[in-house]
């Protein structure tokens, strides 16, 4: 085993994700205590120009094969099980979305690693890994130790910010060819499926006014999205009301939708299940209006109000426009 922290490089549609410079922020930190080197692992179709961008890692590894141009979860696998047989690193970090689900598990059986998931602080203290970790959406904390390593992390959206791992350092790109056979992969990408053209792009925008289901019909929407327009905010939503298709997909926030990170998060009767905090934890502040007091939205709200929304929304969309008028 090398004393090495490698960094799965995450990338769509040519960009790389904030969470692959979180890993890198992280990694940063963690790779001095375990004495090695921050490896950065990129994957893809064309991707050696990417590896500019990796200037926080000190070794760039990088892997070209037309049947890793889609994050193909399998293909990964294949290609990263190989890998880390190979470069035997201490800790291997990977970020808590789709892909990186898909794959930390998978590795961890196959490699038989053992493996942390949920985390929010990682260290490798003499020379055992630590990290803390939030379950429930936040509502536990645990501490988890792999002693001595090898092992793999599934590190939480946030957990770093993500300028932490931007540097304009120059690190080695050594090229690597997988020892894999690609033919044999199973899964094939069919295609993306973009959302509606037109259509608001919630992980974009500095307001976002959320409806759950306390809103209860369909009808009632308008009550919500006259305060969002008042706010010059855009409207979201938890899954129920995206379920019944209230408002398209592109709505929705938490695990199964987006992860949002706006600057004002403000949730009209939405109870604040772990799946649905999970994708918006992290917005700067959360406003919270909610009938029922024990509404685990409070938990993560920085204010709240329990009240009956159709009793304060509306009255709050008019104290609004009065100020701005
Ligand atoms: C694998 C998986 C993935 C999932 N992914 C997501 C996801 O991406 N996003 C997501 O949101 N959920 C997701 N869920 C569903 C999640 O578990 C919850 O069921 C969902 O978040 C609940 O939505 P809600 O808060 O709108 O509804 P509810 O839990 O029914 O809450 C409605 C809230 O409205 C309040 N309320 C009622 N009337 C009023 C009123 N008049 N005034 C004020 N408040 C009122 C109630 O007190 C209650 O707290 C997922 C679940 C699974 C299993």
């Amino acid at each position: 085993m090398s004393q090495d922290v490698f960094v799965l490089v995450e990338h769509l549609k040519g960009q790389l994700t904030d969470g692959t410079f979180e890993l890198l922020g992280i990694g940063r930190e963690v790779a001095p205590q375990a004495g090695g080197r921050l490896v950065a692992l990129l994957l893809g179709r064309d991707v050696r120009g990417l590896a500019e961008q990796l200037g926080a890692a000190d070794v760039v590894l990088y892997v070209e094969d037309e049947r890793l141009g889609d994050s193909v979860p399998e293909a990964y696998r294949r290609v990263l099980a190989g890998l880390l047989q190979e470069q035997s690193p201490k800790l291997t970090l990977l970020p808590t979305s789709s892909l990186g689900m898909d794959l930390a598990g998978a590795l961890s059986v196959e490699l038989n690693l053992p493996m942390i998931a949920f985390c929010k602080q990682l260290a490798v203290q003499d020379g055992s890994i630590v990290a803390t970790c939030e379950l429930y959406g936040g509502r536990a904390v645990v501490e988890a130790e792999i002693p001595e390593g090898p092992g793999l992390a599934l590190v939480l959206p946030g957990a770093c910010p993500a300028d932490k791992g931007r540097s304009e350092g120059a690190p080695a790109v050594e090229e690597v060819k997988p020892s894999v056979d690609l033919a044999e992969v199973r899964v094939r990408f069919k295609g993306l499926i973009e959302p509606p053209p037109g259509d608001v792009d919630i992980t974009r925008q500095e307001i976002l006014v959320s409806v759950g289901r306390g809103v209860q019909r369909e009808e009632n929407l308008p009550i919500v999205q006259e305060l969002a327009d008042a706010l010059g905010a855009a409207l979201s939503s938890s899954r129920p009301v995206v379920d019944q298709q209230w408002l398209p997909p592109t709505r929705q926030v938490g695990k199964s939708g987006m992860t949002v990170k706006p600057r004002l998060y403000l949730a009209v009767g939405i109870s604040g299940a772990p799946e649905h905090v999970e994708g918006m934890r992290d917005s700067d502040l959360i406003v919270a209006i909610n009938s029922d007091a024990r509404a685990p939205i409070f938990n993560v709200a920085h204010y709240g109000a329990v009240a009956d929304l159709f009793e304060v929304v509306p009255k709050l969309a008019e104290a609004v426009k009065n100020r701005g008028a």
